[in-house]
């Protein structure tokens, strides 16, 4: 048996639960569609923001950065058992299965107060309007003479833009079935290890798609047609909280069988198939609609 050093083990234990958000693969295919349908001048402006990160939590490439925000939410702040939980809620919006309401799942959609930067706001915030708080903010960065906090904030709002475009079309990061997002739901699946709902979807049937995540975006960006671009490039972040939703109660929820005596879901094959599909065109959505974000903002 293969001897692995104890501190590549830790770092993979700590590492592993990523049960909020695309894990590390889908966020990264997201970027480098985005990054293959953005204006050259968008992409310059983008490596010239991130050229001057020092942050130590990924590297500063805008395919890196993808998965910077769970990094951030995940990392020490004032020692090891704080960490920047007020991020924690930016990540999805709990639209409830029977009685979707947008307002509600976004606490009321409360305004930014005057003058507070959008990486500092509250808590109790929905992934849907941390989108627009960032895309405003990058909107507003002068394109010289920026000072050096507007640039770091800039550079943060660059970041979590990235990442939250993602995170909103992960279809079970806009849904709640009082089950944490899927979080609560015990499944399992043929040839595959046992896990959440949740974590199938944000893994699982990413890792279907292939081990390769630029590999992956090189066959989801080459099927993506004019039509495609058309129709995806329409709507808001509100639209596409809807879309997301309705994704994941048609193709999540309805499709799955009874639970057994332990209330565990046993997914077939052909769940699997369908799942991955979508999942698929969830990733090339969320790439070319952040395509548009970054250079309508940038
Ligand atoms: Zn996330």
């Amino acid at each position: 048996m293969r001897k692995f050093p104890l501190l590549l083990l830790l770092a993979l234990v700590l590492h592993s639960p990523a049960s909020w958000g695309w894990g590390d693969e889908g966020h990264e295919v997201v970027a480098r569609v985005a990054l293959h349908f953005v204006a050259p001048a968008t992409r310059a402006r983008m490596e010239q923001l991130l050229a001057g990160d020092t942050d130590a939590l990924t590297a500063h490439d805008p395919v890196s950065v993808a998965v910077w925000a769970d990094r951030y939410r995940d990392s020490p702040e004032n020692g090891p058992r704080v960490n920047y939980h007020h991020t924690h809620e930016w990540h999805f919006v709990d639209l409830d299965l029977h009685h979707p309401n947008l307002a509600r799942a976004c606490h009321g959609h409360v305004p930014l107060p005057p003058g507070t930067p959008a990486s500092e706001g509250p808590a109790n915030a929905c992934v849907v309007d941390k989108i627009d708080q960032f895309a405003a903010e990058l909107h507003a960065l002068p394109a010289s003479g920026a000072s050096p906090q507007q640039l770091a904030e800039g550079r943060r709002a660059l970041k979590f833009l990235i990442h939250f475009v993602g995170d909103l079309h992960q279809p079970l990061h806009a849904i709640n079935d009082h089950d944490r997002g899927g979080n609560d739901k015990r499944v399992s699946a043929p040839g595959e290890r046992a896990g959440t709902l949740h974590q199938y979807w944000d893994n699982t049937l990413v890792a279907r798609l292939g081990p390769d995540a630029g590999q992956v975006a090189g066959r989801l960006i080459a099927r993506i047609t004019p039509a495609n671009l058309k129709a995806w490039q329409r709507g808001t972040p509100r639209d596409w909280a809807r879309e997301s939703f309705e994704t994941a109660r048609a193709e999540a929820y309805a499709p799955l069988p009874p639970p057994d005596g332990r209330g565990h879901y046993h997914l077939s094959e052909a769940y699997l198939d369908q799942g991955s599909n979508m999942v698929a065109l969830q990733l090339e959505e969320a790439g070319v609609r952040l395509a548009l974000l970054l250079d309508q903002s940038l």
